[in-house]
C-alpha cells in the first residue's frame, strides 16, 4: 500500500495499492479485449457515452474538486476551474467523434479515400501537477477515436483519476475501455512503454522521463506524444500597459505554486521600463494570497512534496528581489520569490517547477527574441506590447508552441497545445489532438 498525502497538512488521506507488471499486463489484456467492440460502436453512441461522462463530471464537480485540492494541495478555486475544464473536454470530444473524418482524393482510374483508424490500446502516463485535467486531455481524444486506454496516474496523485474511472463505468462506458493502474513509473509506466500490445504512449512529465519513453518506444515503434517541461518567457516591451502586464505576471508563474509546464518563469522586460515594472511586479506579487487550499480566497498552496521543495529551494541563492510569506507549521510551503537574473544563470535556464520568477532586462526587440529563444525548451510564452505589428513579428520569431499577446492565457479546450524543441511534440486539445490518437489509412477503389 502507498500512502497518499495532503501536501498542505502532510496527513495521509488514503492508501492505494501500487500495482505491478502483472497487473499492468492484465489491464492491457482487458483493454485489448474491449477494443473491437469499442471501435465498432456507432459514432453517435460513442459520443453519447462521452457526453454522459462529461455530465457526470459536472454532477460530481465539487466532490472531484475537493479530491484534487486535497491530493495535489491546490487551492479549491483552481481545482474547481480544472474540473470544470475536464467536463468541457469530454463534451468537446463527444462532439468531435463524427467530425474527424477522411478525405476523397482525385486520382486516375478510381476513387481514393482516407480513413481515420484508431490505434488500439493506448498507454497514458500523467503527472501530479494537474492530475485529472491532463488525464482528460488524453482520454478525451483517445476514446473519441475508438481506442481503449490504460492510464497510469502519478504515484503522488492517483485519487481523482481513480474516481473518474468509476464515473466512466457509471456513464456506461464498457468495462475494459478505461483502465487505471496506479503504481510506480519505473514499474507500471515502464511496462506500458515496453508492452507489445500497447500501440502508443501519451506522456506528460519531465524531459528526462520523456527521453526514456522515446527510447523505450523504439523497441516496438510505438507512437508517442510528449508534453514535457518548459522555461517560458513573458516578454514585456516598454510600450505595453505595464500596470496590466505586472498585475497579471505573478499568476503566470505562481499559479499552481509554479508547478506548471506553461509557467512564464522568465520575465523579460525592456530596459527602459525595467525599474518601473519590477516595482509593480513586486507589489502585485505581495498581493498573492498563499494559504489553506480549502479556503475559497486562497490563490497559492504548497508544493507537492518535501523532496520537491528541496529541489525548488536549491535554485535560489543570495537575497532575492522579493520573497513572500508562507503559513507556519505543517505543509510543503515555499514562498513566492522574484530574483533578478542574467540569461546564462541556472535560474534563467532550468525549469524550477516552483514559485520562483527570474526577472531579466533586454535592450531591444532583437535581443528579446534572442533571449526568449535561448532555451532548450519551447512550450508557451507571452508578449506584452501596444504595437500590433511588433506583437506578431515577435510571436512568429519565438520558437514555442503556444503564445499569448497581452495575456498569459493560452490553454483552451478547442485550441492546440504542445511544445517545440525539448518541450516535446504532438498536440493536445482541440481537433489537433485527434491526429495523435488515430492512424491515416489510404484506400483505392478501382472503377475500371
Ligand atoms: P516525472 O517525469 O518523473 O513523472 C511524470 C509521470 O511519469 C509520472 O506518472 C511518473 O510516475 C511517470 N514515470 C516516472 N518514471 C517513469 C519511467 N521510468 N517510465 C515510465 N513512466 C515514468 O516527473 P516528476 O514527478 O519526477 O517531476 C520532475 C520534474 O519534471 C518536475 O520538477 C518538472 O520539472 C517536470 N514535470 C513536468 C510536468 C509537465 O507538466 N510537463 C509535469 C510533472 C513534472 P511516478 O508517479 O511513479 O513518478
Amino acid at each position: 500500500m502507498t500512502a497518499v498525502v495532503n501536501p498542505a497538512t502532510e496527513e495521509t488521506i488514503a492508501e492505494v495499492e501500487a500495482r505491478g507488471a502483472d497487473e499492468t499486463d492484465a489491464a492491457v489484456a482487458a483493454a485489448k479485449e474491449a477494443f473491437p467492440a469499442w471501435r465498432a460502436l456507432a459514432p453517435a453512441d460513442r459520443a453519447r457515452l462521452l457526453r454522459r461522462l462529461a455530465t457526470l463530471v459536472e454532477e460530481h464537480h465539487e466532490e472531484l474538486s475537493r479530491i484534487e485540492s486535497r491530493n495535489a494541495g491546490k487551492p479549491i478555486s483552481g481545482a474547481r476551474g480544472e474540473v470544470g475544464m475536464v467536463a468541457q473536454v469530454f463534451h468537446f470530444y463527444a462532439g468531435a467523434v463524427d467530425k474527424h473524418h477522411g478525405e476523397t482524393i482525385p486520382v486516375a482510374g478510381g476513387v481514393d479515400m482516407t480513413f481515420r483508424e484508431p490505434l488500439g490500446v493506448v498507454g497514458l502516463i500523467v503527472p501530479w501537477n494537474f492530475p485529472l485535467n491532463i488525464a482528460s486531455w488524453k482520454l478525451g481524444p483517445a476514446l473519441a477515436c475508438g481506442n481503449t486506454v490504460v492510464l497510469k496516474p502519478a504515484e503522488l496523485t492517483p485519487l481523482s483519476v481513480l474516481r473518474l474511472a468509476e464515473l466512466a463505468l457509471e456513464a456506461g462506458i464498457p468495462e475494459g475501455v478505461v483502465n487505471v493502474v496506479p503504481g510506480k513509473g519505473s514499474v507500471v509506466g515502464q511496462r506500458l512503454i515496453e508492452h507489445p500490445d500497447v500501440a502508443k504512449i501519451g506522456f506528460t512529465g519531465s524531459t528526462e522521463v520523456g527521453q526514456q519513453v522515446m527510447r523505450g518506444a523504439a523497441g516496438t515503434i510505438k507512437r508517442v506524444t510528449l508534453e514535457l517541461g518548459g522555461k517560458s518567457a513573458n516578454v514585456v516591451f516598454a510600450d505595453a500597459d505595464l500596470e496590466r502586464a505586472a498585475a497579471a505576471a505573478p499568476y503566470a508563474v505562481f499559479d499552481n505554486a509554479g508547478q506548471d509546464c506553461c509557467a512564464r518563469s522568465r520575465i523579460l522586460v525592456e530596459r527602459s521600463a525595467y525599474d518601473r515594472f519590477s516595482e509593480l511586479l513586486v507589489e502585485a506579487t505581495r498581493g498573492v494570497r498563499v494559504g489553506d487550499p480549502e479556503d475559497d480566497a486562497t490563490e497559492m498552496g504548497p508544493l507537492i512534496s518535501a523532496a520537491h521543495r528541496e529541489t525548488v529551494a536549491s535554485f535560489v541563492d543570495g537575497e532575492p528581489l522579493y520573497r513572500g510569506d508562507v503559513p507556519d507549521g505543517k505543509g510543503f510551503w515555499y514562498p513566492c520569490t522574484v530574483v533578478e537574473a542574467r540569461p546564462g544563470d541556472r535560474i534563467a535556464r532550468d525549469e524550477v517547477f516552483g514559485p520562483v520568477a527570474a526577472l531579466i532586462p533586454f535592450a531591444d526587440e532583437a535581443e528579446a527574441v534572442r533571449i526568449a529563444n535561448d532555451s532548450e525548451y519551447g512550450l508557451s510564452g507571452s508578449i506584452w506590447t501596444s504595437d500590433g505589428a511588433r506583437a506578431f513579428r515577435v510571436a512568429r520569431a519565438i520558437d514555442t508552441g503556444v503564445l499569448s499577446i497581452n495575456s498569459n492565457s493560452s490553454v483552451r479546450v478547442s485550441t492546440p497545445f504542445g511544445g517545440f524543441k525539448q518541450s516535446g511534440f504532438g498536440r493536445e486539445l482541440g481537433m489537433h489532438a485527434l491526429e495523435g490518437y488515430s492512424e491515416v489509412k489510404n484506400v483505392f477503389y478501382s472503377t475500371d
